[in-house]
């Protein structure tokens, strides 16, 4: 199917489904193309309690449909490939999290958004990169348990004189990003700004120009007066830099930072979910509530 029939059938069942597409930045382009609304979690996460449609089409990894159905529990959430899982959410253990818990009954927990809803509804609160650094800064409490994300964690313990106790998560894709990669783009680019998601390693964030949640390193390539830019973050990131700067350039580096999991939804299986409403997204109410509450807060 070309671009044009999939985008003619893709609205064809938004309309008989009422449905309302929502895509992650990391999704491949023809995704982008059909989506309602395109954002990183926090965008996603505010996005899902204000839609009219009684479907919610989430075009992402599980955990973000799940915090759609989190904020929405009387829609309809399909994700159009169940297994589309985050690896980096995957780290996270409820059982471990707990004993830690128990250990360090002073600490509050920060989850980052890359968590299932068992990790969520443990958490004091939750965070996105957007805002993490604001939210532990925050906190009233002296000790910090963030989970899973050690890199993100990590980037904005420096900016805050409180103990916090780093999970060993990472996300595979960033941490991919070595700053011999970044320095390999760099060549024979001497003039381009190095930008880069604080899911980076530290050497890398360290030595970036500008460092931001993928809404925030769109919104920097869109103001800065810079041309030129080395992207350090997931590639599909890209289709919204062309759309907000399309007279700069974007570098990515090599090996090109992408994320097999976001790619699992594809074209067919975007079609396929609308017209036989599969897969249907769905948290037990007692974990939803928690979670809930926790989502609420960082909203606040
Ligand atoms: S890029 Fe990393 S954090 Fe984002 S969904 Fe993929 S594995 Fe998870």
């Amino acid at each position: 199917m070309n671009i044009q029939d999939f985008k003619k059938e893709v609205n064809r069942l938004k309309k008989e489904k009422d449905a309302f597409i929502i895509a992650h930045y990391y999704q491949r382009y023809e995704i982008q193309e059909v989506a309602d609304f395109i954002g990183d979690s926090l965008e996603l996460s505010r996005m899902a309690e204000r839609i009219e449609q009684s479907t919610i089409v989430f075009c992402g990894v599980y955990f973000m449909a799940e915090i759609a159905k989190i904020l929405a529990p009387h829609k309809k959430v399909l994700i159009p490939y169940r297994n589309a899982g985050c690896l980096l959410a995957d780290m996270a253990e409820v059982r471990e999290l707990r004993e830690l818990k128990e250990r360090m009954p002073q600490a509050k927990v920060v989850a980052y958004v890359n968590t299932y809803a068992d990790i969520k509804a443990e958490a004091d609160i939750i965070c996105t990169s957007a805002n993490a650094g604001e939210i532990i800064k925050k906190m009233d409490s002296d000790e910090i348990i963030f989970v899973p994300d050690k890199n993100l964690g990590s980037y904005h313990s420096q900016f805050v004189d409180k103990k916090i106790l780093l999970w060993n998560g990472y996300c595979p894709v960033h941490e991919r990003i070595t700053l011999k990669a970044i320095e390999r783009a760099k060549r024979g680019n001497e003039d381009a700004l190095v930008i880069v998601h604080p899911e980076c390693p530290p050497e890398v964030t360290r030595s970036a120009d500008f460092v931001g949640s993928t809404s925030q390193l769109v919104r920097f390539v869109k103001e800065s007066p810079a041309k030129k830019f080395v992207v350090g973050t997931e590639e599909g990131t890209l289709y919204k830099m062309r759309e907000a700067a399309p007279d700069k350039e974007f570098i990515l580096p090599d090996p090109i930072p992408r994320c097999d999991q976001m790619k699992m939804i594809t074209p067919e299986r975007l079609i396929k979910a609308l017209k036989e409403e599969i897969y249907e997204v769905s948290v037990d109410e007692e974990t939803a509530e928690r979670a809930r509450l926790a989502i609420e807060r960082m909203l606040e």
